[in-house]
């Protein structure tokens, strides 16, 4: 079976689970303890911390290690709102974030504060002039994501971030990079980004992994508090096995990024123009993130299709795996103005670094295959 669902979860480095194991196995010390354990353990979780710094072109103390994105984005989205309250009780963000984002917004919104969420047009984006028209005198965050998770789409934070420093240096500004990050240039400063969210396992890192980088100088509410690790924003004993492994998969993501581009937007490319022959076929994505396509049939269940493309040998997902579960057609999907059964049968195809040119020969055969398959159960229905 072939993996194409790498938007979901990425196989980890061999490196990186080597390490990890022989972490557990020597180095078990608790970074706060004073003695020689501990002493080796807060060596280990100083330099991850540099090797991340570097890789977002960053300062060490401004990477907060986390249990992955989810707990990234709750902490940028509320602890933000909840630490400038006495700016404003007002935050902006996108109809199509991801929801560990558009949930703390909601969150936010139920204990009283005001959300705007700014509609996305048909490819999915919103744009500088969108989001600096939100922008009211009691904003205090804007939050959105570089790529999509399910589209692939990528929203103009190089435009957003500027405009934003420009004209409302006071609003803070969040960007989720969990699909950007390795797979393309990410510019903290240029960008004007404040707090930036990252995954470990998106990018061959381990399960139960994420950072958030928090500008010098900005304060955030705690969502965890206890022990005063990680710069009091996060308390709980550091799991440094595994922030060593995230360290290094973040530096090989970052060296990486530009080969990985490279190749997945040519296989990208490749089923982009096998879905564009299908004319039943909808493409929800565009040429933009280089390792994600998506696409409904409207009419036919997204489900059917993926079991159908697993029969011939092909892993893919519908909608993301977060909500993949869920009946309900992708929030994401009737954003971008899509109908209810479109939005209902949307495919991802995510690729990763390690495919070959003929395992996606293969599963552009498996979409033909697909389509004939259905066909046959198409008319056999009627
Ligand atoms: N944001 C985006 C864009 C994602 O794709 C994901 C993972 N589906 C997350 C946040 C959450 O990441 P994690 O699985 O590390 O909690």
């Amino acid at each position: 079976m072939l993996y194409f669902d790498h938007a979901a979860t990425t196989p980890p480095y061999e490196e990186v689970v080597e390490t990890v194991a022989e972490l557990m196995r020597r180095h078990y010390g608790n970074p706060s303890s004073l003695h020689k354990y501990g002493e080796e353990a807060g060596k280990l979780l100083k330099r991850a911390r540099e090797v991340c710094a570097a890789a977002l072109d960053a300062k060490p103390g401004e990477i907060i290690f986390t249990s992955g994105a989810t707990e990234s984005n709750n902490l940028a989205v509320k602890g933000a709102v909840l630490q400038y309250a006495s700016r404003g009780r007002h935050l902006v963000t996108a109809a199509t974030e991801h929801p560990s984002v558009f949930e703390s917004c909601r969150q936010l919104e139920q204990m009283g504060y005001e959300l705007t969420v700014l509609p996305v047009d048909e490819q999915g984006h919103v744009s500088a002039d969108q989001v600096a028209g939100a922008i009211r005198k009691d904003t205090v965050l804007v939050s959105i994501m570089h790529v999509n998770n399910e589209t692939g789409r990528m929203q103009p934070i190089h435009e957003i971030g500027p405009r934003l420093k420009a004209e409302y240096p006071k609003v803070l500004f969040h960007v989720d990079g969990v699909q950007s990050f390795g797979k393309l240039p990410v510019k903290l400063k240029d960008w004007g980004i404040d707090l930036f969210s990252l995954s470990g396992h998106k990018i061959r890192g381990p399960k139960g992994t994420g950072l958030l980088y928090v500008r010098e100088g900005i304060k955030l509410l705690p969502l965890l508090t206890g022990g005063g690790q990680e710069f009091d924003l996060r308390a709980g004993t550091e799991n440094v096995p595994l922030i060593v492994g995230l360290a290094k998969a973040v530096r090989m993501a970052e060296e990486g990024h530009k080969q990985f581009a490279a190749s997945t937007a040519e296989w990208r490319d490749m089923i982009l123009e096998e879905v564009r022959q299908i004319p039943s076929l909808v493409l929800n994505s565009g040429a933009e993130a280089p390792h994600i396509v998506n696409f409904s049939h409207p009419g036919m269940k997204a489900e059917v299709m993926l079991h159908t493309l697993e029969q011939l040998g092909a892993a893919v997902s519908t909608k993301s795996a977060c909500s993949s579960r869920l009946a309900e057609p992708s929030r994401v999907l009737i954003a971008m103005g899509r109908s209810g059964s479109a939005a209902s049968g949307g495919i991802r195809i995510s690729f990763g670094d390690s495919h070959s040119a003929e395992e996606v020969k293969q599963l552009a055969l498996a979409i033909q295959e697909m389509m004939k398959r259905l066909k046959s159960v198409e008319r056999w229905g009627r």
